[in-house]
């Protein structure tokens, strides 16, 4: 039976796993495959067939599954997060041995990752938490991956996984991001600035439609239009191929239309702004849209609000739509949506930094830009100019200063507040693209208000302040002097 061992294993043949194995499997690794539910083993061997023939072989319980991969053996997980992830790994931690390594490629959270680094370690197991990114696409055909964790265990897979992973101009999309549980923290970062693209470009469409009065055939061309530039892409070229989705169900309209407008979520969005305001790190656009989508969930309570205000004498719907000037709307909306880019772009990778100082996982920012650059949700062309803006600066305190992206902001801040301040004047809620140009307004700002803050902090609390004058720490009785 055992003639031949495989090169890697893969533990749960869910949308994830069954492709990612598929794609390992097709590069010319031979990968066991394992899945609890063990219908979905033959779902996978059935696929590896049909998709020519690939070296795939399945495992019907874990110890056969363990040890059908030849050592130090690498095992891959992809199952649910959290306590599955625990109970996958007993299972199949019982049969392994003092140098095997469990590769977690879920979406999970990065301290779990490291707990089980330290009991894997209790038994001489290495541990990789890997960032896997691109869906069932990417998965199938050629990921972004961040494997963070134990170094050796990278060398041993590192070959198959530069194979497997997506390729773009300077390299594969994989490298080695660090210790510990650094791999899943930037997964989870990349999902937080993917939140805040999506935001950003919904509100796009948003001002398109209800200020420009703009339809869903022409809403697709500008995207697409947009895919050709700067904007470029996989977020903009799949929302320009939605909207030229007619619907089925009634044959009549845009299935755009038809979509409840109430957004799903799996936490990922909300542990990055959690871990921004624990690294007292501004993400503003990334909460706007972590908060957008709460209230998306309120559906009810806005129809209801809708109706309360409407008979208040507000309307809801826009109404002077096509006074504006389209042509200079459309392009004002693409620099409008460019630099609130770049600034969310900014509050990840500052988010990235605070951790990596707290954590001392080394992370090499421009890097991380790199193996974006291709395989994940946030792949688009700019990321190269990120890339380069920290090659150029690997201290740079915010991609905002590069001068570069500076001398963009700057060329695209008229458009930029046109689009917000028209927004605004409608009644169109453009929290992400608003909460960029106040990130911008704020950062770029010499002086702000927080002297009178400081001064009511002193006056209420004798907190005291500092000056802008001289050095120390002061006290004023202020309501004796008021
Ligand atoms: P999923 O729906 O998150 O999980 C289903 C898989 O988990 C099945 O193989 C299931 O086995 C297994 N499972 C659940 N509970 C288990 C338990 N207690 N013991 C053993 N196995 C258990 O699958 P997925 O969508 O492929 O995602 C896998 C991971 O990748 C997740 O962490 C997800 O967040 C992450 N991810 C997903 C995407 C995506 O586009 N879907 C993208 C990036 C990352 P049974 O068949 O036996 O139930």
């Amino acid at each position: 039976e055992s003639a031949a061992l495989s090169q890697i294993g893969l533990a749960g043949l869910a949308v994830m796993g069954q492709n990612l194995a598929l794609n390992i499997a097709e590069k010319g690794f031979p990968i066991s495959v394992y899945n609890r539910t063990t219908s979905k083993v033959d779902e996978t061997l059935d696929r590896a067939h049909r998709e020519g023939n690939l070296p795939l072989f399945g495992q019907y319980n874990p110890r056969d599954f363990v040890l059908s991969i030849q050592k130090p053996r690498s095992i891959i997980i992809l199952v649910k997060a959290g306590a599955p992830v625990d109970q996958t790994i007993s299972a199949l931690a019982a049969h392994m041995e003092p140098g095997d390594t469990i590769i977690d490629g879920g979406n999970e959270w990065y301290e779990n990752t490291e707990r089980r680094i330290l009991e894997a370690s209790n038994q001489g197991l290495l541990y990789l938490g890997m960032g896997v990114s691109g869906g069932e696409d990417g998965a199938r055909n050629g990921p972004s991956l961040m494997p963070g964790g134990s170094h050796e265990a990278y060398l041993n897979i590192r070959n198959i996984l530069e194979k497997v992973a997506a390729q773009v101009d300077d390299g594969p999309c994989v490298t080695y991001i660090g210790e510990g549980g650094s791999g899943n923290f930037v997964k989870m970062v990349h999902n937080g600035i993917e939140y805040g693209d999506m935001q950003l470009i919904s509100e796009a469409y948003d001002v398109l439609k209800n200020v420009g009065g703009l339809g869903n055939d022409e809403l697709a061309g500008i995207f697409e239009e947009w895919n050709r530039g700067e904007l470029e892409s996989f977020l903009i070229e799949i929302t320009s191929d939605i909207f030229r989705v007619k619907d089925e169900e009634t044959g009549n309209g845009g299935l755009v239309d038809k979509i409840l407008d109430k957004t799903g979520m799996k936490g990922t969005g909300k542990w990055t702004v959690q871990q921004a305001a624990e690294l007292s790190i501004a993400a503003p656009t990334i909460a706007a849209s972590l908060d957008g989508r709460y209230m998306s969930g309120l559906k009810e309570e806005r129809e209801a609000a809708s109706e309360i205000f409407r008979k208040e004498g507000l309307k809801e719907e826009i109404n002077n739509v096509g006074v504006v000037d389209k042509k200079r709307l459309i392009d004002d909306v693409r620099q409008a949506l460019y630099a609130s880019k770049i600034c969310s772009y900014a509050q990840g990778m500052n988010l990235l930094r605070a951790k990596s100082v707290e954590k001392g996982w080394n992370l090499n920012l421009g890097e991380l830009a790199r193996i974006w650059k291709g395989g994940c949700i946030i792949r688009a062309v700019f990321l190269d100019r990120i890339k380069q803006a920290y090659q150029r600066n690997p201290v740079l305190a915010n991609l905002l200063v590069d001068p570069e992206f500076a001398r963009e902001m700057v060329q695209r801040q008229a458009a930029w507040r046109r689009v917000v301040g028209l927004a605004i004047q409608k009644g169109v809620s453009v929290p992400g693209m608003s909460a960029s140009l106040q990130y911008f307004d704020t950062y770029r700002r010499g002086r702000l208000p927080a002297n009178l803050v400081q001064a009511q902090r002193d006056y209420f609390g004798a907190h005291t302040y500092e000056r802008i004058d001289r050095p120390g720490s002061f006290h004023t009785e202020w309501s004796k002097l008021a």
